[in-house]
């Protein structure tokens, strides 16, 4: 086995290779860039090197430079992750050149699965059933169109080097062919630098089924089964699981043997994964087509079939990631295996430490990804500062049922130069509702504030009929989008509650460690109403707190009037309020509560009243006290001839002091109170005439 290992990526897929790396006492070289000077994976590793620039072309993807930092510290090997250099073969080979070895596969075997069209013309030669399509290398427009229209539309083109779900285009009919064709071939020479294509059929209602697979130097392959990455948005996965619901053991097992039959064909080694697309069917009528190979029984009919199932289903190769997967950590879930060591055991040379026959599987297993990105907002990337970063408590790398990969820490930020993932959350029970409920028990532990995460979204889609009845295809959130956008399961009644409690359990927190504070106005004082002001929603809302002389208190919000009952946690206020029961945590930042409940999360603004004092009070000559505080000055006499917007009073309340100004030009007749009083909200100040 190695000693030393270099990690040549960064983020989750970096800390999560050095945690393993640890637990089986092998040193770890991190890369970083500029960006990544004092990020997670440099404190994960042993030892770090600097590699350049932020952007990924200046630093990640310098693979000399990378193979500069190896040989400088010594490591044997070097693990390239998912993303930047994982499916590149000259890095791969350069490293053998080099005297390191890659952990992965060889690069013949990268380069047979790098390009869509290369490697579907092998795996046809394999046996292992394909998309009816066209992925010859003539690409002249015209041959492209006649194979289009022999295919039958819909068809799907497809950038034959593309990857990360760009560069396809679906087609509905032979007259928007030519178009379709000419922009997806701009945008894969732009992203890929190659415009060849293939073009297949576009499958109604598909599934996303991949199949793990892992080889060794020996020639031994296994499959680890299945995952379902069904759930997409913008081609690319949100949510995974394993195993794949409906799945059953006829198919699995001929969906395995064709993944093997891929692998086996490159003659692959490591850890890899065969994607195939599935089209389902409503009848159970018939055997599934596809793969004719090992006389294995049809998956439909005959077969007893779980919840989920829709039906028979027929599955085609769609391409083959030479790589560990983002997802993995599902197939550890219900395998009980840690797929990184095997990789590092593969390759040091060691045979795969199981056999097929001995592979099981346990229990329900699902992924959810975290991005910062705005779902309302056609989920445009966000960047920004963890502000508050809070996750589920849990074990990282442990079968645990609830483990988190990440590559940040709280005050981290998430910067524009890389991938918009935050975070992963994965999951395991007994059953497949079981997992779901620990999912959603997770994303609701789960807080973020600095940036918009998809994390309040992927609780939706959790929660939408499909996902529940495991109804799933590529099209599920554009299905369900009437329930997943601009969702707000939090009300006013309860958000506002939520900032009142925070508001006064810090005050009181204040007057714990300060006895002389005033802060605790209303009781000292003998003030009984106090007036807060809001934004939420993009509406204007008042709350009134009343302080009952029996020591209660009561809100009155939102067209609510109940008592509130909250008492502080470690983890969160407890609150009682208009017949709910709900523990929040309340993070303030500025005038923003951020405020989370089990059932979702919602912001509220808290509005400066006494900075809109002259607006609201500007009828009738009078000017009152928008809060209950104390006066500390007056600023004009009686008599005084006052402009508009010109300063007349001081006043202080909520450990802040507000300046009252003229609502409007006129003349002070009276003034009312005197520096040092006391007043209650609504109070008379001065007399202002014209
Ligand atoms: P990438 O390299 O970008 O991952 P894939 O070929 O794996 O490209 O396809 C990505 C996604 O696009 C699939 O998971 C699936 O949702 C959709 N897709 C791909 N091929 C088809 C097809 N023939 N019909 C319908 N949807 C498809
Ligand atoms: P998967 O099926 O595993 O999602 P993708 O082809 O979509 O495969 O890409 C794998 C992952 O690699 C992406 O989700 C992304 O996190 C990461 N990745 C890809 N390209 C980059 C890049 N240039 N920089 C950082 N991460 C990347
Ligand atoms: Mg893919």
């Amino acid at each position: 086995m190695f000693k030393k290992i270099l990690i040549a990526n960064r983020g989750e897929i970096a800390c999560r290779v050095a945690a393993t790396a640890r637990r089986m006492g092998i040193r770890t070289v991190a890369v970083y860039s500029d960006a990544d000077a004092s990020a997670k994976h440099v404190e994960s590793c042993d030892e770090a090197v600097h590699i350049g620039g932020s952007a990924p072309k200046d630093s990640y993807l310098r693979w000399e430079r990378i193979i500069e930092a190896a040989k400088a510290t010594g490591a044997q090997a070097i693990h390239p992750g998912y993303g930047f250099l994982s499916e590149n073969e000259a890095f791969a080979a350069a490293c053998a050149e080099a005297g390191l070895v890659f952990i992965g596969p060889p690069p013949s075997a990268i380069q047979a699965m790098g390009l869509k069209a290369e490697s579907k013309q092998l795996m046809e030669k394999a046996g292992v059933p394909l998309v009816p399509g066209y992925h010859g290398s003539d690409q002249d427009p015209a041959l492209l169109q006649r194979e289009a229209d022999r295919i039958g539309y819909p068809v799907l083109i497809k950038a034959s080097a593309g990857g990360g779900g760009k560069g396809m285009r679906a087609v509905e009919k032979s007259g928007d062919f030519e178009a379709a064709l000419a922009s997806c071939k701009r945008e894969a020479i732009n992203s890929f630098g190659d415009d060849a294509v293939l073009v297949e059929k576009y499958v109604q209602r598909p599934r996303h089924i991949e199949i793990q697979v892992f080889g060794d130097t020996q020639g031994n392959y296994v499959y680890l089964f299945e995952r379902d990455c069904s759930v997409q948005r913008r081609h690319q996965k949100v949510l995974e699981e394993a195993p794949a619901p409906g799945m059953t053991e006829a198919m699995r097992k001929r969906m395995g043997e064709a993944a093997v039959a891929a692998a086996r064909a490159v003659k692959y080694v490591g850890a890899g994964t065969v994607e195939f697309i599935v089209e389902q069917r409503e009848s159970g009528m018939g055997p599934a087509a596809g793969p004719s190979q090992g006389g294995a029984a049809p998956s439909g009919g005959s077969e007893p079939r779980e919840a989920g199932s829709v039906g028979v289903m027929e599955f085609f190769f769609m391409e083959m990631n030479t790589r560990l997967q983002v997802e993995h950590p599902v197939t550890e879930a219900i395998t009980g295996l840690d797929l990184v060591e095997w990789q590092l055991r593969v390759a040091s040379g060691q045979p795969l430490p199981l056999a097929q026959e001995q592979l099981r599987i346990r229990g329900h297993a699902i992924e959810a990804r975290i991005c910062a990105e705005n779902p309302d907002n056609n989920f445009l990337p966000a960047t920004g500062t963890l502000r508050v970063y809070r996750k589920p408590g849990c074990a990282a790398f442990e079968v645990a049922p609830v483990r988190v990969d990440d590559g940040v820490r709280e005050g981290d930020l998430i910067s524009p130069f890389y991938d918009s993932m935050i975070a992963k959350l994965i999951v395991h029970g007994d059953t497949r509702e079981q997992a779901l409920a620990r999912l959603d028990e997770a994303l609701a532990a789960t807080h973020i504030v600095g940036l918009n995460t998809n994390v309040q979204f992927l609780r939706h889609v959790l929660k939408t009929e499909s996902f529940a009845h495991a109804n799933l295809d590529t099209a599920l959130i554009q299905r369900e989008q009437a329930v997943l956008f601009h969702q707000q399961p939090v009300a006013l009644p309860l958000a506002a509650a939520a900032a009142v409690a925070k508001t006064l359990a810090d005050e009181r927190g204040v007057q714990d460690n300060n006895p002389f504070s005033r802060r605790d106005g209303w009781r000292s004082h003998g003030l009984t109403r106090r007036r807060f002001a809001f934004e939420f929603g993009g509406e204007h809302s008042d709350a009134v707190l009343t302080y009952q002389h029996d020591g209660t208190l009561q809100l009155d919000v939102g067209g609510a009037s109940a008592p509130l009952e909250f008492s502080v946690a470690a983890d969160g206020i407890d609150i009682r309020y208009a017949g709910q029961r709900e523990r929040v945590s309340v993070y303030s930042l500025g005038e923003t509560d951020h405020v989370f409940a089990r059932r979702g999360a919602a912001q509220i603004e808290s509005l400066d009243l006494l900075a809109h004092a002259g607006e609201a009070q500007a009828e009738g000559g009078r000017l009152t006290a928008p809060m209950p505080g104390k006066v500390i000055s007056f600023a004009v006499k009686a008599g005084d001839k006052v402009s508009k917007g010109q300063p007349l009073a001081v006043m202080e309340a909520m450990k802040m002091e507000h300046t009252i100004a003229a609502p409007a030009d006129g003349v002070v007749a009276e003034l009312l109170y005197a520096p040092g009083d006391q007043v209650a909200e609504g109070a008379e100040l001065l007399k202002l005439g014209s």
